[in-house]
């Protein structure tokens, strides 16, 4: 072969390699993966775009899972359980993690005058609204209840990181920010893959990383209370943000046409009764927009307005009986 061949077929070689490297990189930068998990009782949808979406959504996955047993009230290896469990004779070491997501669910709870409060276990598992045969609870049921709940008489110590329960009888339930804090989880491991576009959506508590692919903002649908999955009241545009939403319509039984829900006011032992259809908080931290969603719906609309004061950065939207959208 002449050496002008040669030259001309590296030439080509070259030119078929770095095309071919340059298609399968282009490729993979703007791989794009959607995933369907059931996971903390409800589903829980993922999607990510850019290199490495793949590896991240399953991390994504594996750490919601891992965070459902961890903070579980039910899983006997959960450090939850075990607080449940001996809490109220000895004060009990647990996880960093832990202790601060403890520590804080108590911050929210002094600042929203106590409509968010962890403690509220005892009350949850006499109204047990996700059972099968579901019935009202009697009077004695929940005062006896109302006894063993107060975030107050749960006592912490920082420098031991231990957790100390003031009543005998107290348990903790984690369900109200359980979500949020995977969905906080979720947005770190995204960011850590470099990933640019990605939506973390467990059912209702919707996580919103970058924009989308095409520069635009996320639009996250607000649930249309008892209508169809996917019918929303409103489209809110959003960026690197979470979208949280409680409502009575997820979870609840219905006795003589009444409705009773798993949202619980500490205060009365009842379901919450404010005047709302569905509470909506949009922050950038997930655990805080959850527990203050679930805060939202038992304060209702006049209460909830100073909330805005308290914590930087924080949007509320409320659906209100009367159909009426009122934003803060
Ligand atoms: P969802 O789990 O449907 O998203 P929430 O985030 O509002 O709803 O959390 C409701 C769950 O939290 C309940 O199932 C119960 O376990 C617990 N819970 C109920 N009422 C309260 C309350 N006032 N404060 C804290 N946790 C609560
Ligand atoms: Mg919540």
């Amino acid at each position: 072969m002449c050496k002008k061949k040669v030259i001309k077929l590296a030439a080509v070689l070259v030119l078929f390699v770095s095309v071919t490297l340059s298609i399968w990189i282009c490729k993979n930068n703007n791989a794009h993966y959607e995933c369907t998990e059931y996971a903390m009782n409800t589903v829980i949808h993922i999607s990510a775009s850019g290199k490495n979406a793949q590896r991240a959504a399953e991390e994504v996955t594996e750490e919601i899972r891992k965070i459902d047993s961890r903070m579980s009230a039910h899983s006997k290896k959960s450090e939850i359980y075990q607080l449940n469990l001996r809490a109220s004779k000895e004060p009990l070491k647990v996880s960093d993690e832990v202790f601060s997501l403890i520590k804080k669910s108590v911050y929210i709870s002094e600042k929203t005058n106590g409509a968010f409060d962890i403690t509220v276990k005892p009350l949850a598992d006499v109204w047990n609204i996700t059972s099968e045969n579901p019935s009202l609870p009697s009077d004695e049921q929940i005062s006896d209840a109302l006894s063993k709940i107060g975030f107050r008489n749960i006592i912490l110590d920082e420098k031991n990181k231990t957790v100390f329960f003031a009543r005998e009888g107290m348990s903790l339930d984690l369900g109200a920010i359980t979500k949020g804090y995977a969905a906080d989880r979720a947005a770190e491991i995204f960011k850590k893959h470099n990933i640019k576009s990605a939506l973390v959506d467990l059912g209702g508590n919707i996580y919103a990383v970058g924009k989308k692919t095409d520069g635009s903002k996320w639009k996250i649908g607000i649930q249309a209370p008892f209508k169809k999955r996917g019918e929303y009241f409103k489209l809110y545009p959003a960026e690197d943000t979470s979208i949280v939403t409680s409502g009575a319509y997820e979870r609840y039984f219905e006795i003589n046409g009444k409705i009773y829900h798993h949202i619980l006011d500490p205060k009365t032992g009842y379901p919450a009764q404010s005047g709302i259809q569905s509470a909506t908080v949009v922050c950038k931290n997930s655990v805080l927009a959850d527990a203050l969603s679930t805060a939202v719906y038992v304060l209702g609309k006049e209460e909830s307005k100073s909330l805005t004061d308290i914590f930087d950065g924080i949007h509320i939207i409320i659906l209100t009986d009367s159909g009426e959208i009122i934003e803060y």
